[in-house]
C-alpha cells in the first residue's frame, strides 16, 4: 500500500466520495445529485475525483483536450455549489481505492463499455471489502439498459416497444442540485494522492493551467492535433441545442440524411464525454415543440402520420432515446461488441460465402487513412473526419461499407474501422461507435437483395449517393 493510504481520517472526518467519469457535467447528473443528497443526509461534506488515465483506447491530443474543456466548465459549476474537484492523473481503480479508507459513501456514474464496468465491478468489490457502501447511478441512458430488455436485442423495431412503454415515467425533470450543507476543508485532503499527479481545481488559475499540466503529464498520442471547430463544454453544448433547435429542428425529419446541408444536431460530442445529458436534450425538444413527456411513445410509434416540427421532433428522438439505447444494450448485453464475432451469423454466412468475389479496388490502410481513394465521397468523409472530428452520420454509413468493399479480409475491415473512428471521431469509443460499426456488418439489420461482395447484407453505393443528395455541395464543404 502506498504511504500516503495510511493517512486514514477520523471517522467523523469521512467524505461522500463521486467517482465522476462518464457523466462529465453539473446539471442533469443523477449521480451527483445522489452524492449531495447522501452528503446533506448524512452531515458529511463530500469531494468529486476525476481521474485522466493515459493511453485510452485510440484517445488523442483531440480528444484530452475536448474533455479538458468540458472538465474546466464542470469544474467552475461545482465551485458555485462548493462541491471540490479533485483532478488526478494515473489508474482510476488504483486512486479511487487510495481514498477509499476517507470515505463514508461512494457514488459513481454509470458506463456501459468494457473497461467502464470493469473498472466499477472492481471497485465496488474493493468497497464491499472494506464495508464501505456504493451506488452505481444510471447518468447515461435514459431509461436503464436492464429496465428496458433483459436480453440483447434483435434490432430498433424490437426494443422500441419496450423501451416507449415505460419512457415517460423516465422523462423527469430533475430539480436543480441544492448546496452542500457541509463544505470540505482542503487542508484535510492535502497530500492523500500525490502532489505531483493530482490537483484540485480551486488551485488552477485557468484551463491553460489545467491543459499545461494534465497535457504536459500525460504520454498518450499527441499526433492527432486539433483543428476542429468544436469545442468541449456544457455551455457549448447548449448553444449549440439552442441553434439547432431554433434554425434546423423544423427540417431534421426531412434533412438531416442529407450530407450536402447540416442538419443534424451535431451533440454526439458532448453527448460521447457526458457534457450533456440526453434527458436535458430531449426536455429541451419538448418544450420546443410544446410536448408533454406522456405524448412521446406515440409520437415516436407514428412518426410517418406527422409533419413540420412534429415529425422533426419524433426522428429526433427516435435517434437520441431509441437508436442510442439500442446501442448501450448491444454492448451490454453482447461481449464481444467490439469484435468481429459480434456480426449476426446470417450476416457472417453470407459474406464469408462473397469473401473471394472479386474487388475492383484494394487499398492499404495507409490510403484509406489519407483519403486517397478513388472515390471522392469517401475521401471526402474521411477529410471531414480527420479535419473536424465528426463526419456525417450518413456518410459514416458509406464510409464503412465502402471499407468493407476495398479490403480483402472482413476481419481486417472490420478492425481498421474501429481504428480509424475511434481515432478521429470526436464522439469514437462510445457503444454508439461499435454499434455503427457492427451496423455496416448487418447488425441490426436485415438480409437484402444478394450481390458480390456484399451477400445480402445491405449495400451502398455512389450513385445512390447522388441519386439522393446534392453530393457536389457535400464535397464544397471539404
Ligand atoms: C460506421 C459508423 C460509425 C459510427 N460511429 C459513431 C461514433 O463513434 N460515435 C457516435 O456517437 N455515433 C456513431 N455513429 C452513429 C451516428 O452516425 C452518430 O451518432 C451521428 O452521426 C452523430 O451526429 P449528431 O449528433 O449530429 O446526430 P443527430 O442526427 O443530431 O442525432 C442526435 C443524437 O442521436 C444519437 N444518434 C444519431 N444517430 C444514431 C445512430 N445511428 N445510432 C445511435 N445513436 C444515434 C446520437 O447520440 C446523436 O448525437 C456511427 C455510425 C456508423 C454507421
Amino acid at each position: 500500500m502506498p504511504e500516503m493510504n495510511k493517512k486514514k481520517m477520523n471517522t467523523d472526518d469521512r467524505i461522500i466520495l463521486y467517482w465522476m467519469q462518464a457523466a462529465q457535467r453539473e446539471s442533469h447528473n443523477p449521480a451527483l445529485e445522489m452524492a449531495i443528497r447522501k452528503a446533506n443526509e448524512l452531515s458529511l461534506p463530500m469531494l468529486i475525483l476525476f481521474c485522466i488515465e493515459d493511453h485510452e483506447n485510440e484517445a488523442n491530443l483531440r480528444h484530452y483536450q475536448f474533455m479538458l474543456e468540458g472538465l474546466w466548465e464542470t469544474g467552475l459549476s461545482l465551485q458555485i455549489l462548493r462541491i471540490p474537484l479533485l483532478i488526478a492523473l494515473g489508474e482510476t481503480e488504483s486512486l479511487v481505492t487510495q481514498l477509499a479508507p476517507n470515505c463514508a459513501a461512494v457514488i459513481m456514474d454509470r458506463g456501459y463499455l468494457r473497461e467502464q464496468r470493469v473498472a466499477r465491478a472492481n471497485i465496488r468489490k474493493h468497497l464491499e471489502d472494506e464495508g464501505i457502501p456504493c451506488f452505481e447511478v444510471e447518468t447515461e441512458a435514459i431509461v436503464p439498459v436492464e429496465v428496458v430488455s433483459s436480453k440483447e436485442e434483435y434490432a430498433a423495431a424490437t426494443l422500441r416497444p419496450k423501451l416507449l412503454s415505460i419512457l415517460p415515467e423516465y422523462l423527469i425533470n430533475p430539480t436543480p442540485n441544492t448546496q452542500l450543507q457541509r463544505s470540505l476543508k482542503i487542508s484535510t485532503m492535502q497530500n492523500l494522492l500525490p502532489e505531483k499527479d493530482s490537483r484540485y481545481f480551486d488551485e488552477l488559475s485557468n484551463l491553460e493551467e489545467l491543459m499545461d499540466w494534465a497535457l504536459g503529464e500525460l504520454t498518450f498520442d499527441k499526433s492527432v492535433t486539433w483543428g476542429s471547430c468544436f469545442r468541449g463544454g456544457y455551455s457549448e453544448a447548449l448553444r449549440r441545442l439552442d441553434t439547432f433547435v431554433s434554425d434546423r429542428l423544423l427540417n431534421y425529419a426531412t434533412l438531416h440524411s442529407d450530407p450536402g446541408t447540416d442538419y443534424q444536431s451535431d451533440l454526439s460530442p458532448w453527448l460521447h464525454f457526458g457534457q450533456i445529458s440526453a434527458l436535458e436534450v430531449t426536455h429541451r425538444i419538448l418544450s420546443a415543440c410544446g410536448l408533454e413527456p406522456a405524448q412521446v411513445p406515440s409520437l415516436i410509434k407514428h412518426k410517418a402520420d406527422y409533419y413540420g416540427n412534429l415529425a422533426s421532433c419524433a426522428s429526433f428522438l427516435e435517434e437520441l432515446i431509441v437508436r442510442r439505447e439500442l446501442s448501450m444494450n448491444f454492448c451490454f448485453y453482447n461481449p464481444e461488441y467490439d469484435s468481429y464475432a459480434a456480426i449476426p451469423l446470417w450476416a457472417r454466412k453470407t459474406l464469408e460465402e462473397h469473401a473471394t468475389d472479386e474487388r475492383a479496388y484494394l487499398y492499404s490502410t495507409d490510403i484509406f487513412e489519407n483519403a486517397a481513394t478513388h472515390d471522392p465521397y469517401w475521401n471526402a468523409a474521411q477529410i471531414e473526419m480527420v479535419k473536424t472530428g465528426k463526419m456525417h452520420n450518413y456518410m459514416r454509413m458509406y464510409w464503412g461499407k465502402k471499407i468493407i468493399e476495398w479490403t480483402l479480409h472482413l476481419e481486417v475491415a472490420f478492425y481498421l474501422m474501429q481504428y480509424l473512428n475511434d481515432r478521429y471521431e470526436l464522439d469514437g469509443c462510445d457503444p454508439n461507435s461499435y454499434t455503427g460499426i457492427a451496423w455496416c456488418f448487418g447488425k441490426h439489420d436485415r438480409p437484402w437483395k444478394t450481390r458480390p461482395i456484399f451477400g445480402s447484407v445491405r449495400y451502398m453505393n455512389a450513385a445512390g449517393l447522388e441519386r439522393k443528395f446534392d453530393m457536389q455541395a457535400y464535397l464544397a464543404k471539404a
